[in-house]
């Protein structure tokens, strides 16, 4: 291996990694060498959306990480499920398809990205889309990721987006279209009734091409400088060290987690912190691990003994027989559904201009992410703050690669956030408690009917919040002269030649939704980019 050179080397085959992959080796002049942690994606349950509901139990598709222990969440440690296998987290994710919105872009741009705001950014989502409704001003057929429409919906979704009423929302048809306050249907990047990942869309595409090489169970430990200058990279098959080298650039896509996490075990971060580790400082980027952002995310959890939605009792099991029949002999049914089916967007009092709150509403009881098993019929509504002002960091444990990070979200360590979440729950609470809902009879077990006033909601959230999973901005991108970015907006990590960082890691501030779409249009931008400079 050590022979072979690479025009690039690849770090992650995950939503952005196998994106890019694809789009370089488009040009057969290019080499591409990608070298992914985890496994190629053979498990069916990736494949069957409603595998979704296993997924979180199947520790072999899972870097299995938790954050620090968290202050203003009692303390607790967070579980943070990031895929580990071809498709990264697309191949794990719940599959809704959004973009965010405008603004989200504009003020990334505004802040320093230059480059990235939305009447730039819009053409790399089309690019990547291939939107079953057809084409229009906002969506693009063609592309290598198939966005459809859900082939079931449960009726329990159906009658959550009825209850919009109760708070005067409308109906939205397409939450990447032009207003998008109100409830609906997620459209889901599905094909033919089956997950449409980053290895199932772009990775297929460009597997049998001659120029590109991917090497599965292979941990990046570092990147190779010479003079300031990325060569290559160190990995481990098996417990076996191993180098490739590159020509060109190597281009580091291992997500909000990993990607810093590597940044600095090659010594590019913060100067004390490596040193404290026994890292020799080759470039002193303080923004390195930073300004981590995600998305918290509180449940209103009703259970009820009506036997409806994806309930788990004697009473479900003929109807997830036939699902089994429908799925096997049509990819259509219930086995189809990516269980989170519908949801929204809304604005709190503290919303400025756009929608601050997103739900996405499961007719299932769901409990650590579905890590356990809870028996019974009921519904839940998540909803998430989408423009959180807390800031966390991704720090190294040691200098060892097989360690794992530490994360530190600090959620809700800013007050405005903790205000927006008890807002955002007593929203929930009106949707749910609608009448609508009667013909369930439920009860509410979260947070339960006591939780009444502020505090006890606060305290409710404290208690149960979780990530809805979309950590980002750990290598900020930022304008030349921003001491707190770590790339440019070309995407090329400051102080180093040949070495750029191209995930959801560079985003500098959240977008206002769920983020595998705004993360494959950064790696269809980036292709571009780099193509130009090839
Ligand atoms: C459970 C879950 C549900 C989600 N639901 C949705 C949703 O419904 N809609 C949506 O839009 N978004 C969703 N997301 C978020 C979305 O999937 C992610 O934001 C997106 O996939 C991030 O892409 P990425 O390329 O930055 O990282 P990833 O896709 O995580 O890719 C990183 C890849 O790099 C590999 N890697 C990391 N370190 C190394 C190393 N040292 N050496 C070699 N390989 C390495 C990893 O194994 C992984 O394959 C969800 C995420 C999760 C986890």
């Amino acid at each position: 291996m050590s022979q072979e050179k690479f025009d690039y080397v690849i770090v992650g085959g995950g939503s952005a990694g196998l994106t890019l992959a694809s789009r370089l080796t488009e040009d057969a002049s290019i080499s591409v060498c990608l070298l992914e942690a985890g496994g190629p994606d053979k498990n069916l349950l990736i494949h069957i959306p409603f595998g979704l509901s296993l997924l979180s139990r199947l520790a072999n598709l899972g870097w299995g990480y938790d954050t620090e222990p968290q202050a203003e969440l009692d303390n607790r440690q967070l579980y943070i499920p990031r895929g580990k296998t071809l498709g990264g987290s697309s191949s794990i994710n719940a599959m809704c398809y959004i973009r965010g919105v405008k603004q989200d872009y504009d003020s990334w741009a505004a802040g320093g990205a230059m480059g990235w705001d939305w009447d730039s950014v819009l053409p790399y989502f089309k690019k990547s889309e291939d939107q079953e409704r057809g084409e229009s001003e906002l969506h693009g057929v063609g592309g290598p990721l198939s966005v459809n429409d859900l082939r079931y919906v449960n009726p329990m979704s159906r009658v959550f987006i009825k209850a919009r009423e109760a708070l005067g929302l409308a109906e939205v048809d397409d939450f990447n279209g032009k207003e998008r306050r109100g409830l609906g249907v997620y459209q889901v990047t599905q094909r033919d009734g089956q997950r449409c990942s980053t290895a199932k869309g772009y990775l297929s595409l460009a597997k049998e091409r001659s120029n590109l090489k991917v090497i599965t169970s292979a941990l990046v430990e570092k990147v190779i400088l010479e003079d300031k200058k990325a060569v290559g990279v160190k990995f481990s098959v098996n417990g076996q060290s191993q180098e490739v080298h590159c020509q060109r650039e190597v281009l580091v896509c291992g997500g909000a987690i990993n990607s810093p996490q590597v940044l600095m075990l090659s010594g590019i971060g913060p100067k004390e912190h490596l040193k404290e580790k026994g890292i020799d400082v080759e470039v002193d980027l303080p923004g390195v691990g930073q300004n981590l952002q995600d998305h918290l995310d509180a449940i209103i959890q009703h259970r009820t003994n009506v036997a409806a939605g994806y309930g788990l009792a004697f009473r479900a099991i003929p109807g997830y027989i036939k699902a089994g029949f429908q799925y096997l002999f049509g990819r259509k049914g219930m086995l189809s559904s990516n269980i989170a089916e519908a949801g929204g967007f809304d604005k709190t009092k503290y919303a400025n201009g756009t929608e601050d709150i997103q739900y996405h509403f499961l007719p299932a009881i769901l409990h650590d992410h579905g890590r356990k098993t809870v028996a019974g019929f009921g519904y839940g509504l998540h909803i998430c703050h989408l423009y959180p002002k807390s800031r966390g960091e991704i720090r190294l444990r040691s200098s060892n690669p097989a360690d794992i990070a530490v994360i530190d979200p600090q959620f809700l360590t800013h007050e405005e956030d903790r205000k927006v979440m008890v807002e955002a729950v007593k929203l929930g609470r009106k949707i749910l408690n609608s009448k609508e809902f009667d013909q369930y009879n439920s009860t509410e077990m979260l947070p339960g009917k006591d939780a009444e006033s502020d505090d006890d909601i606060l305290a409710f959230i404290r208690k149960r919040a979780e990530t809805i999973y979309h950590p980002i901005g750990t290598c900020k991108m930022g304008a030349e002269d921003d001491p707190t970015a770590v790339v440019n907006p070309q995407l090329q990590v400051k102080g180093v030649e040949g070495l750029r960082v191209i995930d959801a890691s560079v985003m500098p501030t959240l977008i206002g939704g769920n983020t595998n779409a705004p993360t494959i249009m950064i790696a269809e931008r980036a292709a571009d980019l780099i193509k130009e400079s090839h």
